[in-house]
């Protein structure tokens, strides 16, 4: 077989198609991006009786939301340590608290709404690549124990075995709360029940800019997208890296990063075993690191930012052979193993590497899940919808400081990508 250019995940899953038709004049709610964020929001928001339109340039589940590699993970992308420095014992409890809560709240969802998308709670694994790293995760786990009341178990190097088919690695630390999903299923699914609870999807349809204003005596939000104007009491934004131009404010404040998957050819399933014995969600202790599992048809799915440049025809082709020399020095088993499928995605990294929510000039919006938004996207679209239906739920994000460049030297274009990626590879050799 050929390589295929072209996600894996989609070949698993049918989307909802919902029917190309003019947009309505005013709904209670506009929401932008149909991925997990917006499709989540979107759900909770017409369960509660708002007029909800979701606008989104391409089709459900385009994004990231489609494309990732289905690993539902506890904690945020930054350490514990790191997050208790920056925001104090009672918030970072609250913060790591919420994280746990992300995994249930993907649970409940998939459950109430019977999405058949492989979710399984097969824990993740980290895997380190230096003695320092690994010593590391002693520290880690006694500080999560105490002050989260949560529990991960180190895995000395002689152990190893037992969860990962690779002597390359200095031990290994495991959260059996984690999960593992088909992602395209997933987002489809989220898809299916927003239109079931009474949302509209219009696909194709970029919003271009917003202006505020007032329509029959109400505030408000007009909308002016790709295919005519809306009118909307609400806004809320779930575009996560690929935030543009509608939005300048919050696009100043994410940097769009690349990130690359190919998997394998189906693996005899003695091998796939051998390599994964638990089934776990892997990802190393690099900063420039490499994540990968198994799919549920047993091919090697492994990711990592082959480039640091979002996708495009030539970093996809070119991320094909680095991630395969890559999961050779993990796996060498597979030096033979056909690659069937290489695809990327953008990921949105806010300048703190945190996720942020809340409000700017008046719109609501999610995002800056650094590679950690499977779970935390479905999660903050919940609460926001929540939150824009006159609740008051927890989200411990809210108000955090939402930093932009340093002395404002980003305006959107991220110029600065090729350096940011030499300096991970740095710190990688030095940390
Ligand atoms: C390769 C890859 C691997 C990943 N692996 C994992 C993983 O294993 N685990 C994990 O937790 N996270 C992972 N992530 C991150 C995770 O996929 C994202 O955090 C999550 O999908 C974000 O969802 P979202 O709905 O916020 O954004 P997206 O799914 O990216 O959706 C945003 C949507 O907004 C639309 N849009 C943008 N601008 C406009 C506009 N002006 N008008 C209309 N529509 C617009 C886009 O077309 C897009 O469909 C990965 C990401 C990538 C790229």
């Amino acid at each position: 077989m050929e390589l295929f250019e072209h996600n894996y995940w989609l070949t698993t899953a049918e989307f909802p198609k919902p029917q190309a038709r003019p947009l309505p004049s005013r709904m209670d709610v506009a929401v932008i991006g149909a991925g997990f964020t917006g499709l989540s929001a979107a759900r909770t928001l017409a369960k509660r009786g708002a007029k909800v339109a979701v606008l989104e340039s391409e089709t459900i589940g385009w994004g990231a939301s489609s494309r990732n590699g289905g690993m539902v993970l506890t904690g945020m992308k930054l350490g514990v340590n790191k997050l208790i420095s920056m925001y104090g014992r009672e918030l970072t409890r609250r913060m790591y608290a919420a994280s746990l809560e992300t995994i249930d709240c993907v649970e409940r969802i998939i459950r109430e709404e019977t999405i058949d998308c492989d979710f399984s709670r097969c824990g993740h694994l980290e895997v380190a690549c230096k003695q320092k790293h690994f010593d590391d995760y002693a520290r880690q786990a006694e500080v999560i124990s105490r002050e989260f009341d949560h529990q991960l178990r180190v895995v000395q190097k002689n152990d190893l075995c037992a969860e990962i088919g690779s002597g390359i690695y200095y031990g290994g630390m495991v959260d059996e709360m984690s999960a593992g999903l088909n992602p395209a299923r997933y987002v489809a699914g989220l898809g299916r029940a927003a239109i079931k609870a009474g949302a509209e999807i219009f696909e194709h349809t970029r919003v271009e800019s917003l202006q505020h204003g007032s329509h029959q005596g109400d505030a408000g939000w007009k909308l002016i997208t790709s295919r005519g104007e809306l009118w909307a009491r609400d806004v809320f934004v779930g575009t996560s890296g690929y935030t543009g131009e509608a939005t300048p404010a919050l696009r100043m404040k994410i940097i769009p990063i690349g990130s690359f998957i190919i998997t394998t050819e189906i693996l005899p399933e003695g091998l796939a075993h051998e390599l994964s014995p638990r089934n776990r969600m892997i990802y190393d202790s690099k900063n420039y690191l490499y994540y990968y599992r198994l799919t549920p048809d047993r091919r090697i799915l492994f990711g990592g930012r082959a480039a640091f440049f979002p996708e495009t025809d030539q970093t996809i082709r070119r991320s094909a052979e680095i991630l395969r020399r890559g999961m050779i020095d993990v796996y060498p088993q597979l030096a033979d193993a056909k690659i069937d499928y290489v695809w990327g995605g953008t990921l949105d990294f806010a300048f703190d590497i945190m996720p942020h929510a809340g409000q700017v000039d008046g719109i609501y919006y999610a995002l800056g899940y650094a590679g950690h938004g499977v779970a935390m996207a479905t999660w903050q679209g919940q609460k926001m919808a929540e939150l824009i239906a006159g609740e008051k739920p927890g989200n411990p994000f809210i108000g955090i400081p939402f930093p932009g460049a340093p002395l404002g030297m980003y305006n959107g274009n991220p110029w600065f990508l090729p350096f940011a990626g030499a300096w991970y590879k740095f710190l990688d050799w030095v940390s």
